[in-house]
């Protein structure tokens, strides 16, 4: 077996302990005489999983008790609509922080349903920097703040939590459990899996109930918050193996030592990999310094003619899913949980002799 390191930003790697736990348990789980794939959702083995896999996030995040935990299909692009449909209300407006390309896709979807405003943007920078809050025009009906707490194309990250006196709404799709977080902030934190939690096909959706609203008249059953809460995500079949497979996430996050160990670990693969770009004029990362990802590095060749080639020798070093977003060009190095210091240690060796030989 030979595993690569893979810096894809999603579906991105998985912990091996948990592929391998997986492989184990694949055929007969827990002497169920059967697979997860193979369970009813209802069934008292599912039931079991689906538990404890809440109750470690909840753990994990220390959660608020009065706080609901859902897991859903639909990826954070479902909740673009989602939070709008049953966050609007009847005032109908809502403010958005525009800080990169996913922001921007949430606000294309939000028009849809209300009155968008764009509170901030850092467009013209190229989407390099966070806005100040000083800056920000809130409005003073809106329903919630939306924002993107780290960007995963553009590789820009909030260094704060924004304060705002709406309920904040926040796609942390590519930054859930990369450290501690103080959820009680926030009124509802949404992330699709296959970033930081597991595999694709499930949407975890962590909400405050009491910033619900009636949803919009025209919001279908399965894209109401409260349906979802009322019957523990099983309103229908949820995504089970995908749900299970996040569950020993969860486990192996914890013989971690839970979001502080792992935020520093983050912060320290992080820091190594922007000191090496930093430290030599042949690579550059356009982000500034003060909001630049944990988890997403993009970098560039100063010379772009180069660029296939590094693409193709980094595989060969089994260093793979590199190649930049296509809206930014050059490369992004996806550094999630699941990577380890060796694979960023493994790029660093590979972009220094890379550029001695170039
Ligand atoms: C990947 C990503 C999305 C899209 O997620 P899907 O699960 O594909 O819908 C949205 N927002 C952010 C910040 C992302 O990183």
């Amino acid at each position: 077996m030979s595993r690569v390191y893979n810096f894809s930003a999603g579906p991105a790697m998985l912990p091996l302990e948990v592929l391998e736990q997986v492989r184990e348990e694949l055929l007969d789980w827990h002497g169920s005489g059967m697979s997860v794939m193979e369970m009813s959702h209802r069934g008292k083995h599912f039931s079991a999983i689906a538990q404890q896999a809440e109750a470690d996030l909840r753990e994990i995040l220390a959660i608020p008790e009065d706080y609901a935990v859902l897991f859903l299909q639909g990826g954070a692009t479902s909740q673009f609509a989602m939070a709008p449909l049953n966050l609007l209300g009847e005032s109908r407006r809502a403010d958005y922080l525009n800080t990169g390309l996913w922001s921007k896709k949430a606000i294309a979807e939000a028009r849809r349903y209300g009155e968008v405003n764009v509170a901030a943007s850092s467009e013209e920078t190229g989407f390099t920097t966070i806005p100040p809050p000083e800056t920000w025009q809130l409005s003073e009906d809106a329903a919630y703040l939306h924002y993107t707490p780290n960007e995963t194309i553009n590789g820009v990250e909030f260094p704060f939590i924004p304060e705002s006196p709406a309920p904040l709404v926040a796609d942390m799709s590519s930054t859930i459990l990369s450290r501690p977080l103080d959820v009680s902030r926030f009124g509802i934190i949404y992330a699709g899996a296959q970033k930081n939690v597991g595999p694709a096909g499930l949407t975890v959706v962590i909400v405050d109930p009491s910033i619900l609203q009636e949803p919009l008249p025209m919001t279908p059953t399965l894209y109401q918050y409260r349906v979802h809460i009322e019957n523990g995500s099983m309103y229908n079949t949820p995504p089970t193996f995908s749900w299970y497979v996040a569950g020993l996430v969860l486990q192996w996050l914890k013989r971690q030592g839970g979001l502080a160990a792992m935020g520093e670990r983050n912060r320290r693969k992080a820091q190594m990999l922007y000191d090496a770009i930093d430290a030599s004029d042949f690579y550059h990362n356009p982000v500034d310094p003060s909001c630049r990802s944990w988890m997403n590095v993009p970098f560039i060749l100063a010379d772009t003619s180069l660029d296939k080639r590094f693409l193709e020798e980094a595989e060969k070093a089994g260093l793979v899913g590199l190649k930049g977003h296509r809206l930014v060009g050059g490369m992004r190095a996806s550094i999630y949980n699941a990577m380890p210091i060796e694979g960023v240690e493994a790029l660093i060796d590979f972009m220094k002799e890379f550029e001695r030989h170039a």
